[in-house]
């Protein structure tokens, strides 16, 4: 609409661009941001002062970022930019995990498993460091990309030689303590790639396995039994039929009870909750219970059947025997109430071995088939086959010699290898060990959970709880990318060599030429006159050939990194990951530190749920439903991705597709066009250091809302402080999209476009505009870090507190303490409230034809409030509630309750600001006709 007095009102004019086009220009202003070295700009503004050292946790180098890896960085980064504003010296050094399977396991299938067998371990170690070094390289692209502001140039590795020799010190001081042991344990064990595997490396997936119950004959005979003495039999029930030449025991539950069934000349003991299950099952259908020579039904306790004996099922003809144990893990919901065992394929069944000195019996070599032989130990008449081969093949020799009493199929949950996919076995190998109990390794973890905060709060009961229920851990790998197990074997005596002679002549080899010397250098060369076997004196020493658990490497980083690196500090502030890491590298952080130290590495951990696409999902190439961070920094830009991850409640797991990134998109447009509004009336016209009106001389209207943004800022605050992004994007929107846009921005816009530029109440309206621009643009800077960085350069000077980057800014101190803004609060609320009544009964109004014209400027109100609201909006002396309505007058009165009625406005259209006022001849309301005279 022409107005002709368009020259005389101050529109907005500002050179900051509506249109972001961030894919374009955040390049550049990293580009920017590189060449001027903002991340030691950042430091050196906050030099000296108190540290906050956020660890970081290393991605795996392998493959591109994905949408997981860019949330976790951009927290860190939220989180290192807030406090850096907080005036924290926040060295953020960025890591890569190196070692390990997925990469040796791709050069393997580069290779191809032949030739990669044929190559000596330290040329398979050279080129899966060669992979290594390139995905960490397109790695480190993305995640600068995303605006991660640290020290990209110089990140930690885990295959470099102080890293190398760290991974020993820490052995070095937990074998010191006792706590590391060699031992003969049930791992899961993948046959495919011949490790042994963590429990954070296995994944549970369903899978069909043979159901079997057999019937094993005793050798003794029970009291009151006798009777039945030469036809005692016990019936187990197992889901893995190959282990049953491992068999050396069966479990009982010690209180349940037990009874025998007579059916085909035959007496079976089971358990006597499942009798009349079982029978029908078996299909006994004339059975019934044995009875003692006194008649009673036979019943015993699984404790008191304890250490009775049967032949062993596979090699029982060779006068093998089982034995009767207890287990309080034995259910009566499945089975018979007995299960057969075999200690060195099951943690379960081992740990009740021990307490019973059952023997470990171990057929099956690495590649998962038995050893050949007809003696216990091997595979008997299964020898050299595959034991999921021989499944089936047991099967049917057991049902030739009668003692198969059932087969079915089940499908249950099963563990899988992480990497191949493969079933893995439980399968008792050498293995290596750290203790959790042996040196109070599990108390001590546990007590030092106590000093560390969690966010959230209850995270620290899943790391409890695992590290309650935690085996041993086996720290022991069957593969060549990994640092070495720092012992040797001695070539004449057998004896493994370990000592802190030999560990100070490893870590300082490996300090000097890396672990990679394990594998070329002769012992005698490094170890000198150590070089000897303690046992037997022989300088015939073999460098064994085992590498630690990748948990171990990233795990030391808190002395590799977090200690090596004096800049940085141990304990670290803060550990964030997902929390998949609770069991993964929360969990052997805490247990290298504690082991070495006593403490944990960390002061603080914060853990973050998974990202799903928008129907909850998880995210994969198959399923079509991947967001590639890089591919939305190169169509959206990195602020969306920002700003998404600060909308979502990384607590949990949070969802992402492209109809998510349209909303955040859209939330970025309300965020970016609020900051052009404000600086379309401040900058080059308006500082706050020279013009801005202290507080006590703004418009009444002015003082609430710029006590309600001192409240804002506190909220959002509050919030960083507890890591609750997605808090302070609502706190922000909420207040941007309905308080500001719709309420005050758009109500003070007729005194900042039609008052004269320098008058008083215009003044009043650029301070309060003034304190929120520099409010958004500090609050919003740890998440929209390109465009609070781009604003930067349109802010008055004063706002820029002498810096170039907004990363540089201190945190934004409000006009007003929670003293100073609290008091008009609740008149402020009153305000938002007595407005919707006012434009309720607008609307109604307008409906009912009692107003004609449509603007609320056409109408006045008559208002009536309850008491409180009363006293609260009168309390506040010369309110305009007429500005805040944006309507010609309001006249108030107090009553029962809240009500509004809109009435044509009194007066006239004033020609230039469209208000309804008494106007002149000249068809200017009187703050018109000054404002033209001053701007004439
Ligand atoms: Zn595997
Ligand atoms: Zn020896
Ligand atoms: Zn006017």
């Amino acid at each position: 609409m022409a107005n002709k007095y368009k020259k005389t009102m101050n529109l907005p004019k500002t050179k900051f661009s509506m249109r972001a086009s961030l894919a374009q220009n955040e390049p550049a202003r990293l580009k920017d941001w590189e060449d001027n070295g903002v991340y030691e700009l950042l430091l050196k503004k906050n030099e000296g002062h108190e540290k906050f050292v956020l660890h970081d946790g290393p991605p795996y180098a392998n493959g591109p970022i994905h949408l997981g890896h860019a949330m976790n960085k951009i927290s860190k980064d939220m989180i290192n930019r807030y406090k850096a504003m907080r005036g924290y010296l926040t060295p953020y050094v960025p890591g890569w995990d190196c070692h390990g399977q997925p990469i040796e396991h791709k050069v393997e299938e580069q290779l191809g498993t032949e030739k990669f067998n044929q190559l000596p371990k330290e040329k398979v170690r050279e080129i899966c460091r060669k992979e290594a070094v390139s995905q960490v390289d397109t790695q480190r692209q993305g995640f600068k990309r995303l605006g991660v502001l640290g020290e990209w140039d110089n990140p930690y590795l885990t295959y470099v030689n102080d890293y190398d020799a760290t991974d020993i010190e820490i052995f070095k001081a937990i074998y010191d303590k006792g706590a590391i042991y060699r031992g003969r344990k049930p791992v899961h064990w993948c046959s495919h790639c011949h490790t042994a595997l963590a429990e954070a490396e296995i994944e549970y997936s369903d899978e069909v396995s043979p159901a079997i119950f057999v019937r094993f004959e005793m050798t003794t005979v029970p009291a009151g039994l006798e009777a039945y003495e030469g036809r005692l039999w016990v019936d187990i029930w197992t889901t893995t039929p190959w282990t049953l030449p491992a068999d050396d025991a069966v479990i009982l539950h010690p209180e349940a009870s037990y009874v025998a069934v007579v059916v085909d000349g035959r007496c079976e003991i089971l358990a006597e909750a499942l009798v009349e299950r079982d029978c029908a099952k078996f299909g006994y259908d004339s059975y019934e219970l044995a009875r003692t020579a006194s008649g009673d039904v036979w019943r015993m306790t699984g404790e008191e059947l304890c250490h009775n004996r049967y032949k062993q099922p596979i090699f029982g003809d060779q006068g093998v025997e089982g034995e009767f144990i207890y287990a309080d893990y034995v259910t009566l919901e499945d089975g018979t109430g007995i299960v057969h065992t075999a200690p060195g394929h099951g943690v379960d069944d081992y740990n009740a071995g021990m307490r019973f000195n059952i023997p470990i019996v171990m057929p099956v070599d690495d590649d998962g088939r038995f050893y050949k032989g007809d003696k216990i130990g091997t595979g008997g008449p299964w020898s050299g086959m595959e034991v999921n081969e021989a499944n089936p093949k047991i099967i049917e020799w057991l049902r030739e010699r009668d003692v198969l009493i059932l087969h079915e199929d089940i499908t249950h949950s099963y563990p899988h290898c992480w990497r191949c996919k493969q079933p893995v076995i439980f399968r008792a190998t050498n293995q290596w060990f750290v203790s959790m109990d042996e040196t109070g390794l599990r108390k001590q973890a546990l007590d030092a959970l106590d000093h560390v905060r969690f966010y959230p709060a209850h995270s620290v009961k899943r790391i409890g709880s695992m590290v309650e229920q935690r085996p041993d851990w086996c720290i022991s790998r069957q593969r060549s990318w990994g640092v070495p197990i720092p012992a040797f074997t001695c070539q004449d005596c057998g004896e493994t060599v370990v000592n802190d002679d030999t560990l100070d002549d490893v870590i300082r080899l490996f300090r000097e030429k890396g672990s990679d010397a394990w594998f070329t250098d002769d012992p005698k060369e490094y170890l000198g006159e150590h070089c000897v076997c303690p046992k037997c004196g022989s300088h015939e020493l073999k460098a064994n050939q085992d590498i630690l658990d990748v948990w171990w490497d990233s795990g030391v980083s808190h002395t590799a990194v977090c200690k090596h690196r004096d800049y940085l500090q141990f304990p670290a502030d803060m550990y964030l990951e997902g929390s998949d890491q609770h069991r993964g590298w929360f969990m052997s952080s805490l247990m290298t530190s504690v082991g070495a130290y006593g403490v944990a590495p960390y002061k603080s951990v914060v853990s973050q749920g998974f990202t799903l696409d928008g129907q909850g999902r998880k995210m994969s190439k198959s399923l079509g439903n991947t967001i590639d961070p890089n591919k939305v920094c190169d169509t959206r830009g990195a602020d969306i991705v920002r700003l998404w991850v600060s909308s979502v409640d990384t607590s949990v797991d949070v969802a992402c597709d492209e109809q998510i990134l349209d909303r955040v998109a859209d939330a970025y447009r309300r965020f970016r066009n609020t900051l052009r509004f404000l600086l379309g009336e401040l900058e080059g016209q308006f500082d706050l250091a020279t013009d801005g009106l202290p507080f006590e001389e703004l418009t009444a209207y002015d003082k609430l809302n710029l006590a309600r943004m001192c409240q804002v800022h506190d909220q959002v605050t509050e919030a960083y402080e507890g890591y609750r992004f997605n808090v302070v994007y609502r706190t922000l929107y909420d207040y941007v999209v309905t308080e500001l846009s719709n309420g005050y921005l758009n109500a003070t816009k007729d005194r900042m476009y039609c008052s004269a530029a320098g008058s008083k109440e215009r003044r009043s309206a650029q301070t309060t505009w003034s304190y929120l621009l520099s409010m958004l643009v500090h609050d919003l800077q740890p998440i929209l870090a390109y465009t609070t960085d781009e604003v930067m350069a349109y802010l008055p000077e004063s706002l820029r507190e002498g810096q170039r980057y907004a990363a540089l800014l201190d945190w934004f101190e409000a006009p007003l303490d929670l003293a100073g803004y609290e008091r008009y609060l609740g008149a402020y609320e009153a305000m938002l409230e007595a407005r919707n009544a006012f434009t309720k009964a607008y609307d109604k109004a307008l409906e009912a034809g009692t107003i004609e014209e449509k603007t609320t400027q056409a109408a006045r109100a008559e208002l009536t409030v309850p008491h409180d609201a009363f006293e609260a909006l009168s309390g506040v002396e010369g309110l305009d509630l007429g500005e805040a309505f944006v309507c010609s007058d309001v006249c108030l009165h107090e009553g029962e309750e809240l009500a509004c009625e809109c009435l044509p406005a009194e007066g006239h259209k004033c020609e230039r600001c469209w208000n309804w006022r008494e106007v002149g001849e000249d068809g200017l309301c009187e703050r018109c006709r000054e404002a033209v005279a001053a701007a004439e």
